[in-house]
């Protein structure tokens, strides 16, 4: 492949969180509540995603707030959502790097490499490991998230090159895949657990269990 640079996704591709599922988790246990954590989880991830899409363009913490204290109020549940907004930072900003990561890395063969990420600046401020990248961009220096195409298209105009010479490579079916696609960008799934993708989303170009993998398909 002609790829002269590759983007990666930051959280599920190179950062390791622990799972978003324990704030769902704890907002059962918290109420005592009599319904399925995996149920709260999904209403809340769907939130979100949707939340991304609207406009104007509104910060992580802003979007948490507002679909948390939806969550609860769904739920029947008279709560402030600070708690849980502050559970999701804590579990987004607390982080380390896959143990892969820096060899494959520094393992690149002289392709350009950045970071496009969905996160708030505030979670970069807070990433204490060296990342060899180009540059880092983040949502709140496009004004939208992924999977809107600008944020594929800002790093491309930033590398000078064309989509197709860009490899993006991410974790997230919707986020990644289908928001890579739509920008003309070659992209290659990191499916870490064998999930399946939703039923929307296109097929990437290539599909890798961890990182590794992908020095065998550059
Ligand atoms: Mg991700």
């Amino acid at each position: 492949m002609a790829v002269r640079a590759i983007t990666f996704d930051a959280y599920g591709t190179l950062i390791r969180n622990e799972s978003l599922r324990l704030i769902a988790q704890r907002i059962v246990a918290d109420h005592r509540l009599p319904v399925r954590i995996a149920d709260v989880f999904e209403t809340w991830i769907d939130l979100y995603l949707e939340a991304t899409q609207q406009t104007p363009f509104r910060r992580l913490r802003e979007i948490q707030h507002t679909i948390l204290s939806h969550v609860l109020h769904r739920l029947g549940v008279d709560a402030a959502a600070g708690p849980y907004v502050d559970l999701f930072f804590e579990l987004t900003t607390k982080v380390e790097l896959y143990p892969e990561v820096p060899g494959v890395l520094g393992a690149l063969g002289g392709r350009r490499a950045a970071i496009v990420s969905n996160a708030d600046h505030e979670h970069v401020a807070a990433w204490t490991f060296p990342l060899p990248v180009e540059f880092v961009l983040v949502s709140e220096d496009v004004g939208a998230y992924k999977p809107d195409r600008r944020v594929f298209q800002r790093a491309v105009e930033r590398f000078g090159l064309e989509p197709h010479e860009v490899l993006h490579v991410g974790d997230s079916d919707v986020d990644d895949v289908s928001g890579a696609k739509a920008a003309g960008l070659p992209v290659a799934w990191v499916n870490r657990a064998g999930r399946r993708r939703r039923p929307d989303v296109p097929a990437p170009d290539f599909e890798i269990a961890d990182l590794t993998e992908l020095l065998l398909i550059l």
